[in-house]
């Protein structure tokens, strides 16, 4: 197994980058581009390994195999920095720090590699500090960028990064990926890729997860019981109460870590006194954490919009004639449910209620059971198709 191979569906951009470990268009400066699950910042790392692989520069560079490879890959190699925020945005004083090390020369004999791996958060000051840095680089310094799209990062930056373009990998790629790395049976795999449409963690997901699998199994049959206003304030409830339950699991172990690192920084003990500075702190933490959660909760909403979305798109491909398999095959039954008792274009009304409803959360803060109700009686079926 070499780096390379966990590339999912990504042929080009191996080439390029295993050329370049080659000795071949190498840069200082990297962006990684890609839509969300194609793996942008899993191609830095691999292309990382490969310019600390003890088989480079060279055409075996990334070999998987040595100690240079296992740790870069494992997140312990001391020249390869990952830069992952949880925030909203980076602010200029990490960046600077970040600049600031890579001045430094690498404590190995290759290259020292700083990973930012939502450089779209990068607030304006911080591109800019960090600008300087791509300016005027440092020997043995790569920085390597990832953003779903160039339009995400300032021009002025991008034009002295090499560009890298991942794409979303095909059905094939994604399933054949689950069946080599993870062991999942054929069916499961190829289940677990459709259903996630290209997005290779949800796809993981999906195929390891059985309370993921039970969680979209609920969202998808939806569509085809809202007969009734009743059927949709209930859809509506139970959408935003799942989606909440797993956003609170994600966040509820980091949060309890914070809040003992604050504690342990201020060396607060239970019962203990509290100096003066601790209670500012620990409402800033409070607050980061409230928005935190309020952003996850609304990315795992935005996930089962997509996945309530892909059953009108199978509904207007059944209806249509469209040839290849459906992303909800499984659910094929009712998907022609859905398609006999209304048209391709109510399926598109139904769709663009989906975006609407979207758009009022993400960017004008509608409560989510508010924007989930009224999106739900706008797909109810209407009066005609239940006869
Ligand atoms: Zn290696």
């Amino acid at each position: 197994m070499t780096v390379w191979d966990d590339l999912v569906g990504q042929r080009r951009v191996t080439e390029a980058l295993r050329g370049a470990a080659d000795g071949h268009g190498m840069s200082h400066a990297w962006l990684f581009t890609g839509p969300p699950g194609s793996g942008r910042s899993n191609a830095a790392v691999a292309f990382a390994a490969a310019l600390e692989c003890v088989h480079g520069p060279g055409p075996e560079a990334g070999c998987g195999e040595c100690h240079e490879c296992h740790t870069v890959l494992a997140g312990s190699h001391a020249d390869v920095t990952m830069v992952r925020t949880e925030k909203l945005s980076i602010g200029v004083d990490e960046v600077r720090d970040l600049v600031r090390r890579s001045a430094l020369s690498p404590a190995g004999r290759r290259s020292q590699v700083f990973i930012v791996e939502d450089a779209d958060r990068l607030t304006e000051q911080a591109c800019n500090a960090l600008l300087k840095a791509i300016e005027e680089p440092t020997p043995r310094t790569v920085w390597m960028l990832c953003a779903p799209t160039v339009e995400d990062v300032l021009p002025t930056i991008r034009s002295r990064c090499r560009l890298v373009t991942l794409t979303t990998p095909t059905t094939q790629d994604v399933a054949a990926f689950l069946v080599r790395k993870h062991g999942v049976p054929e069916s499961l795999a190829s289940y677990a890729a459709r259903a996630s449409q290209g997005h290779i963690g949800r796809a993981r997901a999906l195929a390891l997860d059985e309370s993921t699998r039970n969680r979209r199994r609920e969202v998808v049959s939806y569509p085809a019981r809202l007969t009734s206003l009743g059927a949709c304030m209930t859809a509506a409830a139970n959408l935003a109460e799942v989606t909440k339950e797993e956003a609170d699991q994600l966040t509820s172990e980091l949060d309890a870590r914070e809040k003992s690192d604050l504690d342990a920084a201020y060396g607060v003990v239970e019962r203990g006194r509290r100096p003066r500075e601790y209670s500012p702190a620990l409402s800033a933490l409070e607050r980061g954490q409230r928005t935190r959660a309020k952003r996850r909760h609304l990315d795992m909403v935005d996930r089962g919009l997509m996945d309530l979305m892909s059953v009108y798109r199978d509904a207007i491909a059944v209806a249509t004639g469209a040839p290849g398999a459906l992303v909800n095959e499984e659910i094929r039954g009712d998907v022609e449910t859905v398609a006999r008792t209304s048209t391709p274009e109510l399926n598109l009304q139904r769709i663009a209620a989906i975006l609407a409803a979207r758009e009022q959360m993400l960017e004008f803060n509608v409560p989510v059971a508010l924007a989930l109700e009224s999106m739900m009686v706008a797909l109810r079926a209407p009066d005609r198709a239940r006869g």
